[in-house]
This record gives structure tokens, C-alpha cells and sequence, in this order.
């Protein structure tokens, strides 16, 4: 193999000097892999093409979805250049902005209204204040490993970056916002349960969830693990929140909602939905949704909020899925096909892994356990996930470059692609 990543380690150290540790998101430099990022030039399709002129075919898809028919979509950049033509922000309302909503509250179930915000990190805040806004409770239950953005209340034992970073309590993150943040393991109601029994007299506002979650790698909800979470909130008149940031128009037209049957009362979005434009939503039945200022007294706002580029490239990508829902089959089967692939291969070599996968969503752990929580998935061997990594990333296969994270796979991929990076995890654990 011969590629080289001369120029990206080049940029790397002159970003290292103007950006804290040269990157805009910390999962981007590579702390949990060792080496130095790649820097991109353009991507196309299923395909980075780097700084150093190599061609990577990609699983991160933008981070769970943005790029869910693959990069620089043509309809989708026609769109965005279109929309530029016409002015880039106005501070004022647009009929896009309707448009948008009416497509997106067509296509999620139980979605009578929608916000648009300009980051999963705003949606999740956003919808938080307003299920506490709109049941006049404190608490929140989210689970260890979960990650629901950046803001105060969620960086209490977060997944992704802050898992691999080491640093599960964000300092900054006040003793006064923790206490109101209660932490439950995925895939565990009864610690669930305790916890509502032990908040009794309505403390819980609302319990916030991956549905599939995303962050620990790919962890699929076991058999009435959801439906019992909801029944919990139904006896607690508290509201569920399903932070389908990564799930949302990805799994299904109605994300999670649809592919797992259980109902939400908030959902919030993000990534798919803004056709990988800054884009974050949240959305809830009338009755809630009326809470939100101007409407209601709790308070969200935000200057390029329903931004006109950021509009027209969503509804470009909602339209397209909405109008070709096979595409989410084939996403499945072909994430269904790597899953195969990489399973044959490991199986081979007679090492420990398991893998999880659920809809376009998967991972790879190294370790004999079942992975079903944080603590399940911290068992994964971090060396042999490293050698993987580098040794897929030399051979042109870009996976996330943490374990903590899941592949996501798009629309473009070929089979072509997916055997040649089977053969490539072939070459890569010959090597061990
Ligand atoms: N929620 C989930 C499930 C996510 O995976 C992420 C980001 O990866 C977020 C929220 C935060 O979104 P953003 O990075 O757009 O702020």
C-alpha cells in the first residue's frame, strides 16, 4: 500500500496552532486511534478524496447521515447553489421553511408541529426545556452512553467524544445542572423503574433516549426494553423523548418511531434533515408544541434558524427519500452484506468481536461479550480496534475512527465497494 498522508499531517500541525488540538469536534483528531487526521479535499459519491490525493471510500456519511445518498448529491447542491443565488439569510420568515415542516411533519409519526434549530446539540437542549416547560418538573433520565450533544445537562457520563477522551463529567458542567440529570444503563428497565420509584410525586419531566443508539457503537433496544420505558413514562406523566439525531429519516420515512412501533411524545432531529447544512429540529404534538414561544412561555430562538440554504438542501433530501423509500431497504441490505462480510472474515481468524447492526447502522467490538450497554461496550479491545482502523484506513476505507461510534453507511456505496472493503479487512487481520 502505498498511500501517504504527508500534506494532511502538514495541516494537521499548522490547524494545531490556531484550533484547540487543530479540529472543530474532537472525535475528528484521532485521539482515540493515535495517528494523524486526514485532512479532505472533495468528496464525491462514496468517496473522500483526500489532501494527499487518496480515495477513501466512507462509512461515517458526515456523522450518522447528512450524507445519506452520498457526497455532493447533485439535486441537493443545484439546491443549495439556487438558494445562494437568492441571498444567503434574511432574519425573516420564507415559505421554504413551511415547506420543510409540512414535508417533515408528513413524514414522522406523531408529529403535529416542528422547530427547525441549527444543530442536533440545539434540538436535544431545546426539546428538554420544553418537556420540562410543559410538565413543570426538573429531572431528566438519560442513559450512560448516549450522547445527545454538547449542552450541560447531557455531558453527565456522555458517550462520544467525552467517552474517548476519558473525561465522562465535562468540567464546567455545574454540581446545580448535574443533580437534575439522573443516569440509567441502556437496555436496563428495572434500573429504570427504580429510578422513577425513587423520584415518585412527579420530579421526572422526561426520559431522553438514542432509540437505536449511535454513540457506543451501533446498540440495538432489546425485545419491550422501549415499550417499557414508555409505559413508565404513561404511569409517571412523563414525557419520551427519541433523539433521533442519527436515526431520524436514516432507518425509515419515520425513523425509529416507525421501525420500532413505540411512540414518542418529543422527537428531535438532526444530520439527515439538513442535507448536511447546519441543521437541527425538534418537533411534538400539538398540545406540547404549543408551549414554545411565541405560542407558549418557554423560550427558544435562533438568528439563522430555517436558514434559506440550509431549507432548500433539506427539503431536497427529504423529497428525494420520502419519493424512494426503497432506498432505505437498500441501505439495509447493504449494511446487511458488510455485516456478512466482516463476520466471515473475523470468524476466519478465530478472534473475539461481535458485531451489532440495525438498519444502515453498525459495529464492529472486539470482545467476547454481547454488547448491549456502555459498560459492555467499554470491554472492546481499543489495540485491536486501532490495527483495524489504520490498517482498513492504509488500504482506502475510511470506519469511525473510535469504537464508541457506528458506521453509517449511504446510498452510494456499491457492492463493489463493500466486497473490496471485506477484502481489505481480510488483508488487514492477516497481518496480525
Ligand atoms: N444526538 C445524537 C444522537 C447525536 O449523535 C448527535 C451528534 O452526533 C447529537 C445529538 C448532536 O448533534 P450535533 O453534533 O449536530 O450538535
Amino acid at each position: 500500500m502505498s498511500f501517504s498522508y504527508q500534506r494532511s499531517s502538514a495541516l494537521f500541525k499548522e490547524a494545531q496552532k490556531v484550533i484547540p488540538g487543530g479540529v472543530n469536534s474532537p472525535v475528528r483528531a484521532f485521539n482515540a486511534v493515535g495517528g494523524s487526521p486526514v485532512f479532505v479535499d472533495h468528496a464525491k459519491g462514496a468517496y473522500l478524496y483526500d489532501v494527499d490525493g487518496n480515495k477513501i471510500i466512507d462509512y461515517i456519511a458526515s456523522w450518522g447521515g447528512p450524507m445519506i445518498l452520498g457526497h455532493a448529491f447533485d439535486p441537493v447542491v443545484d439546491a443549495v447553489k439556487a438558494a445562494a443565488d437568492k441571498g444567503t439569510s434574511y432574519g425573516m420568515p420564507t415559505e421554504l421553511e413551511t415547506k420543510i415542516a409540512e414535508l417533515a411533519v408528513s413524514m414522522a409519526p406523531n408529529v403535529d408541529q416542528i422547530r427547525m434549530v441549527n444543530s442536533g446539540t440545539e434540538a436535544c437542549m431545546s426539546a428538554v426545556r420544553l418537556a420540562r416547560g410543559f410538565t413543570g418538573r426538573d429531572k431528566i433520565i438519560k442513559f450512560a452512553g448516549c450522547y445527545h450533544g454538547h449542552s450541560d445537562s447531557f455531558l453527565i457520563q456522555a458517550g462520544s467524544g467525552a467517552v474517548t477522551f476519558g473525561s465522562p463529567n465535562s468540567p464546567g458542567v455545574t454540581q446545580g445542572t448535574a443533580k437534575d440529570t439522573l443516569l440509567a444503563q441502556y437496555n436496563n428497565l428495572e434500573q429504570v423503574a427504580e429510578i422513577f420509584k425513587q423520584n415518585e410525586g412527579g420530579e421526572i419531566a422526561c426520559v431522553i433516549i438514542e432509540p437505536i443508539a449511535g454513540n457506543m457503537g451501533c446498540i440495538v433496544p432489546q425485545e419491550g426494553f422501549l415499550e417499557g420505558i414508555r409505559s413508565l413514562c404513561d404511569e409517571n406523566d412523563s414525557l419520551f423523548i427519541f433523539d433521533e439525531v442519527m436515526t431520524g429519516f436514516r432507518l425509515a420515512a419515520g425513523g425509529a418511531q416507525e421501525t420500532t412501533g413505540v411512540k414518542a411524545d418529543i422527537v428531535t432531529y438532526g444530520k439527515v434533515i439538513g442535507g448536511g447544512l447546519p441543521v437541527g429540529a425538534f418537533g411534538a404534538r400539538q398540545e406540547i408544541m404549543n408551549h414554545l414561544a411565541p405560542l407558549g412561555p418557554v423560550y427558544q430562538a435562533g438568528t439563522l434558524s430555517g436558514n434559506p440554504l440550509a431549507m432548500s438542501a433539506g427539503i431536497t433530501m427529504l423529497s428525494h427519500l420520502n419519493n424512494n423509500p426503497d432506498i432505505f431497504s437498500s441501505l439495509a441490505q447493504k449494511t446487511e452484506r458488510l455485516h456478512k462480510g466482516i463476520d466471515t472474515v473475523l470468524t476466519e481468524k478465530g478472534m473475539p468481536y461481535q458485531i451489532n447492526r440495525y438498519g444502515s447502522m453498525m459495529s464492529v467490538h472486539f470482545t467476547d461479550q454481547p454488547v448491549i450497554d456502555f459498560a459492555s461496550a467499554a470491554t472492546g479491545n481499543n489495540e485491536w480496534f486501532k490495527k483495524f482502523f489504520h490498517g482498513l484506513l492504509k488500504r482506502g476505507v475510511y470506519l469511525p475512527p473510535s469504537a464508541f461510534e457506528s458506521y453509517f453507511l449511504n446510498n452510494a456505496l456499491s457492492n463493489e465497494d463493500i466486497d473490496k472493503t471485506i477484502d481489505a479487512s481480510r488483508a488487514v487481520v492477516a497481518e496480525w
